[in-house]
């Protein structure tokens, strides 16, 4: 996971600009919900500015960043406009099935279950990110762990951080903790990047939440990437080709560009890379012996 910066205004501009009219819409719905004191409505409105968080994201799933379809013949079907804070009602994570089938306990409590919801933030610009399916239905559902007290009847998200959110929200910089600087990856395997305290706890939930670290279509997804990281690092550093070294230098910049796929994971190779090359080079191996061994 990797932070896509834009700041709130710029948010508002670019909706705008994809569905004009569309925040007056969403605000005179939203007062309606304050009205009602629950989310309710026949049929709503978010898909009209899915696209621009689509956008924004380089179409990545903002959690597991997979790179989904672009826009470009119904591509935006593979992309579900998600929000962060559930609109309804909100249940305790992990619950005892998922506790249970995924061997989670921790020493720490998650918050207890939220009947009301955020439904005053079902129309808000800083509630959204697009995800792929796997990590938005199954996965986030409608869960929201938290570490401090649940916030309600509260319309700003800014305000609603005293609720210590464990899941990382990675548009703008609403969350003050940068995705980058609370989980890294050793190899393909997602880790804290602390080893104790409140950015541990974090990167432990969000993790486990998402199952970033058993999901195989992301080890191989990463595996992909460490596996040309290396080769262009590696040209990069020994190869004395001129041109060699400019193709390197070029495919280096792809792939630890925010816009191509796992870029967190390919940022930490890098970081690993000039640390300690002999091990870049170990776990280079091992990814590819990965593919090689999950190849039809
Ligand atoms: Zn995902």
């Amino acid at each position: 996971m990797i932070r896509h910066p834009v700041t709130l205004p710029e948010l508002r501009r670019r909706i705008e600009a994809e569905a004009p009219g569309w925040i007056r819409r969403a605000t005179r719905r939203t007062e309606k919900f304050r009205k009602a004191g629950k989310y309710g409505e026949a049929s709503n409105i978010w898909s009209e500015i899915k696209a621009v968080y689509m956008r924004l994201q380089s179409f990545k799933c903002a959690y597991c960043e997979r790179r989904l379809a672009s826009e470009d013949f119904g591509g935006a079907i593979e992309h579900d406009l998600e929000h962060y804070r559930p609109k309804g009602a909100v249940p305790a994570w992990p619950s005892a099935q998922i506790a249970s089938e995924r061997g989670i306990s921790y020493r720490f409590a998650t918050g207890d279950a939220f009947p009301d919801g955020y439904y005053l933030l079902a129309y808000h610009p800083f509630n959204y990110a697009t995800a792929c399916k796997k990590c938005n239905s199954p996965l986030k559902s409608s869960f929201f762990p938290v570490a401090g007290p649940r916030g309600s009847g509260s319309d700003d998200p800014a305000a609603l951080q005293t609720e210590k959110p464990f899941l990382l929200y990675p548009i703008g910089d609403l969350d003050e903790d940068d995705p980058e600087e609370v989980l890294t990856f050793d190899g393909v395997i997602p880790v804290p990047k602390v080893p104790r305290g409140p950015r541990h706890r974090r990167a432990r939930v969000t993790i486990d939440f998402f199952e970033l670290d058993q999901r195989e279509e992301l080890w191989r997804g990463r595996a992909e990437v460490i596996v040309a990281l290396f080769i262009a690092l590696w040209v990069q550093q020994n190869n004395t080709d001129e041109k060699a070294r400019t193709v390197a230098d070029r495919a280096a910049t792809t792939l630890l560009s925010s816009a191509s796929a796992h870029t967190n994971c390919a940022r930490s190779f890098r970081e690993l890379y000039r640390r300690d090359p002999l091990r870049a080079e170990e776990i280079a191996d091992r990814a590819q012996a990965y593919l090689d061994s999950h190849s039809p």
